[in-house]
């Protein structure tokens, strides 16, 4: 079932990342991932793979509303007229028509544009050219400024979070504005899944423990990108109809939170 963001949009609750997949194997890896069911795929222009991720939707038979495309305005085209270029170079790449969500990359403090890049992406909202706009590795300080400066709040927050970091406060600030949390790293790029605590749990269940975190992630409520260019795991990270975790599991997952970050901090990220 899809989560519905606050501007009335639908967003499937587990999607599939193509970071660090390059623009020629994102389209065998896209095209397996939406045969085996996927509905959303979340690229970046970090990733340099929009061509890719563009091509292999077109390819797929699947009717355009029924996927999800998230793209990523990056670091250096923050501010009014460079953030309306790069949107508008990232749909052409894209060559899917209005992307689905398209989001602030990172904050970039230092830059101190930020509440002037998300101006211009109500704009292009208003405007019609992009579904629905949000931001990525916003803290709470950052979500505070837009929402003063604009009055409104991103559909969508895409932070690093898994067992290791599991951003409880930042959580119950989204709660409280109708902000979607989506989870990126929610594997922690596959270092959770060698913890005792969660081999055990799936042992128990016998999952595998990608399954567990995952499950874990949509029992919390929010959305996720696992990536995986395995087609084996890309399929298994969505057959989690099964999986069942009881409130024992949750109780010891809960107690790996140890604020670890595999990414930046997002105030240090210029
Ligand atoms: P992830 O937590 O999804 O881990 C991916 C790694 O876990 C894979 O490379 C693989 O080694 C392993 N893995 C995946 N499925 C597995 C399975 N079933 N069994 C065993 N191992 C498995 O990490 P990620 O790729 O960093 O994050 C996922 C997506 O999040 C990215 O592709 C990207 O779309 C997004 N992302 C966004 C940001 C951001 O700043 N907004 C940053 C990083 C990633």
């Amino acid at each position: 079932m899809d989560l519905r963001l606050h501007d009335g949009v639908p967003m499937p609750r587990l999607g599939f990342g193509v970071y660090k997949v390059s623009d020629e194997d994102a389209v065998p890896a896209v095209s397996t991932a939406l045969a085996a069911g996927y509905r959303l795929v979340d690229t970046a222009r970090l990733y340099g793979n929009e061509h890719g991720v563009g091509a292999a939707v077109r390819a797929s038979g699947l009717a355009r509303e029924d996927v999800f495309v998230t793209t990523k305005l990056w670091n250096d085209a923050h501010g009014t007229g460079a953030a309306r270029a790069a949107f508008e170079a990232s749909v052409e790449r894209l060559g899917l028509g209005a992307p689905d969500l398209y989001l602030i990359h990172w904050p970039c403090p230092s830059r101190g544009l930020y509440v002037q890049t998300w101006r211009e992406l109500l704009r292009l909202r208003d405007e019609g050219r992009v579904r629905s706009v949000g931001v990525s590795n916003f803290q709470i300080a950052h979500l505070e400024q837009i929402l003063d400066d604009s009055g409104q709040a991103p559909t969508v927050n895409q932070v690093e979070l898994h067992p290791y970091l599991q951003q409880r406060e930042l959580r119950a600030f989204h709660a409280e504005h109708g902000i979607v949390t989506q989870a990126w790293s929610p594997l922690g790029r596959g270092t959770v899944l060698r913890d005792p605590v969660i081999t055990a749990i799936a042992a128990r269940h016998g999952v595998s423990s990608a399954q567990v975190v995952l499950r874990w992630h949509l029992d919390l409520g929010h959305g996720v990108i696992p990536k995986s260019v395995t087609p084996a795991r890309i399929r298994e990270n969505l057959d989690l109809a099964d999986v069942v975790l009881d409130a024992d599991d949750h109780a010891r997952i809960a107690g790996l939170d140890r604020g670890q970050r595999t990414g930046s901090d997002p105030d240090e990220v210029a």
